[in-house]
């Protein structure tokens, strides 16, 4: 992260006009709405300027043409002027402001959107990355408000330009000198400003690094995932402890913080308080004096007042652009980091009757790491072949099944379909040959169909075939609204739990449903009674029919079930072939395969 010390002036320009249009295109002005928008936004900001204007003129005017003999007359046309900029002033917020706040919510909602594609398309690695983590977490909550935030700026802008030329005719009419003190005192606040803004941009960094390490702690102590556990362990006490450590780092960098911001807030309340006393001065002296109004002394003071604050508005403006430049560039970082699928082609893949899908030689450590996790692995994966992985915890078995969906690339070596590197297809579509059963499969607060399907509307006879082939037609039929009811109670009440198992089958029948060339199983049946897995392994061929498959298991009785067998040892194969060829060879498979009889017939 680059510090705002570092940069000069013209640096500053280039970054803040690089990201002000980064912005109006991330605002979408070509759209219908954003165009809209902008029209009101601007109309808003000049009516306020204008009504502004009239608030610093009308009461000394009131005030002069009293001193005049028909001046009441005058007196009660601005009078009647300044009772009814209230009444207009009510009518723009009834009529624009709610229709500005109306649209504001609407593209609110559409950066949202694409904020969250944003995450949805990152490359799965990045997903693992503590920054990119921390990132997300950053931007989910800042990155809907940048395109506003920056917009405001360019409005304060605008607005202040408007009146500073105004304020500084009336400014200059009545004493020309009090520009040089304004400018003097502006100075000051500005450098102050500028101050305040690395201090607080450096804050903002190690605050969200800490505020990351709260949420994890504090998740730890407090999920409901983790609270079978910590009551039988009675972790509650070291997982409060642990929050604890970190939120009173947390308030001790807050308050580190509030003591520097202090100080230089400190400077800018003196410098302004100096200001005001010298304006009231000059002001009385040239009352006293008799060059001077009364009426035109609150105007004078009113306007002085007004340029002040104008002029600092627009260095701020301009800082405040410049401080927000620093994260914007991380957000334009993470959106690049997020679209860019590394090495991503757009090649369309065809799976056909005869396809092969081959590791050649490939070997791959995660970012990050030393260690190979596989090492010199090739492999061929024919389309409509069953192959069976078995192999110790630890041996590459997961490690094997992201790289063959490309959820990591290869550090060396190449994986191909049809002799083609699947770096060159588009990563959607080549996923979308495959359908897993994960260990970690996820279950979503929607409808049974909705988490089957991921559809609206989904074809019901084929999602009925699904249940029926994952064996949980009859947890469909007993549940209160069928299909429609809700998995979890959080949304409604009338919601099931499902148990581990039935988890377990829901995501059997997602794969099944979505029906792709190749399923992938892993530990397909880990959560399933005997009775269950049996029948699931019985309908295999069932479930499985024309498709290739690869399943992961340590039921030996299962691994039979494909046509081919791989044997994973510290991230290679090392032996492979089919049941009966393996088990004659004597080798670990054999020896894996009789401990785990063994142990059956024993118990
Ligand atoms: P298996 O599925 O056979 O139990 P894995 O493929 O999960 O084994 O793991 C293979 C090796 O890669 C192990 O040494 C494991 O510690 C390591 N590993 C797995 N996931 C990661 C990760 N995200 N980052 C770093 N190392 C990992």
């Amino acid at each position: 992260m680059k510090n705002i010390k570092d940069l000069s002036f013209w640096t500053d320009m280039k970054r803040n006009k690089n990201c002000i249009r980064y912005l109006l295109g991330f605002f979408g002005l070509k759209r219908g709405k954003g165009c809209a928008y902008l029209i009101l936004k601007t109309t808003i900001t000049a009516v306020d300027a204008v009504i502004s204007l009239l608030y610093t003129i009308i009461p000394g005017l009131i005030i002069n043409s009293l001193y005049d003999e028909i001046g009441y007359k005058t007196a009660a046309v601005y009078a009647a002027v300044l009772a009814s900029i209230p009444l207009f002033n009510h009518l723009k917020e009834m009529t624009l402001r709610i229709k500005c706040s109306r649209l504001e919510r609407e593209l609110r909602r559409i950066f949202q959107a694409e904020f969250q594609s944003y995450i949805a398309d990152m490359e799965y690695a990045s997903l693992e990355d503590p920054n990119i983590s921390m990132f997300t977490m950053m931007f989910s909550e800042h990155a809907p408000e940048a395109p506003f935030e920056m917009l405001d700026f360019i409005e304060r802008l605008f607005s202040a330009v408007i009146r500073i030329f105004t304020i500084s005719y009336i400014i200059i009419y009545m004493n020309p000198s009090v520009i040089a003190l304004l400018i003097a005192a502006i100075a000051i606040n500005s450098w102050v400003t500028k101050k305040l803004n690395e201090i607080n941009h450096g804050y903002e960094m190690k605050q969200w690094r800490i505020e990351q390490r709260c949420q994890v702690a504090a998740s730890n102590a407090s999920s409901s995932k983790n609270g079978k556990e910590t009551r039988i362990f009675g972790t509650k006490d070291f997982f409060i402890e642990c929050y604890a450590k970190v939120a009173r780092e947390r308030n001790d960098l807050f308050r580190e913080n509030m003591r520097i911001d202090g100080k230089w807030r400190t400077v800018h309340t003196v410098t302004s308080a100096l200001q005001t006393a010298f304006l009231y001065a000059v002001a009385v002296v040239k009352v006293i004096a008799g060059t001077l109004a009364v009426g035109s002394m609150t105007i004078f003071i009113s306007a002085a007042g007004q340029f002040s604050g104008t002029l600092s508005s627009i260095f701020n403006v301009y800082l405040e652009i410049t401080s927000y430049t620093l994260d914007i560039e991380e957000l334009m970082k993470f959106r690049s980091n997020a679209t860019s699928k590394e090495n991503s082609g757009e090649r369309v893949p065809e799976y056909r009757e005869d396809s092969v899908i081959e590791f050649h030689d490939v070997s791959f450590k995660y970012p990050g790491s030393d260690r190979y996790a596989l090492r010199h692995l090739s492999i061929k994966l024919e389309a409509n072949k069953k192959l069976s992985i078995v192999g110790e915890n630890g041996s590459g078995k997961t490690t094997f099944i992201k790289l063959l969906t490309r959820l990591y690339l290869p550090t060396e070596g190449e994986i191909t379909l049809d002799g083609v590197n699947i770096r060159e297809f588009d990563p959607e579509k080549y996923q979308k040959l495959f359908a897993p059963v994960l260990q970690d499969f996820c279950l979503y607060t929607l409808p049974l169909s909705q988490n089957i399907t991921f559809e609206e509307e989904c074809d019901r006879e084929k999602l009925k075939e699904a249940l029926r082939k994952a064996d949980i037609d009859n947890l469909a039929a007993k549940s209160a609204k069928g299909v429609d009811t809700y998995v979890g109670k959080s949304v409604d009440p009338e919601g099931f739990e499902p148990s581990g198992g039935e988890g377990q089958k829901i995501a059997i029948a997602r794969a099944i449903y979505h029906d792709a060339p190749i399923y992938l199983l892993d530990e397909p049946t880990a959560a399933l009674d005997p009775f269950a897995e049996y029948e699931i392994y019985k309908r295999f061929d069932e479930m499985i029919t024309n498709r290739g498959a690869v399943l992961v298991t340590h039921r030996m009785s299962a691994v039979k079930l494909a046509e081919n067998i791989a044997v994973f040892h510290d991230g290679n194969i090392i032996e492979y072939g089919t049941h009966s060829e393996l088990y004659a060879k004597g080798g670990i498979y054999t020896e894996m395969f009789d401990k785990q009889a063994e142990f059956y017939r024993e118990s």
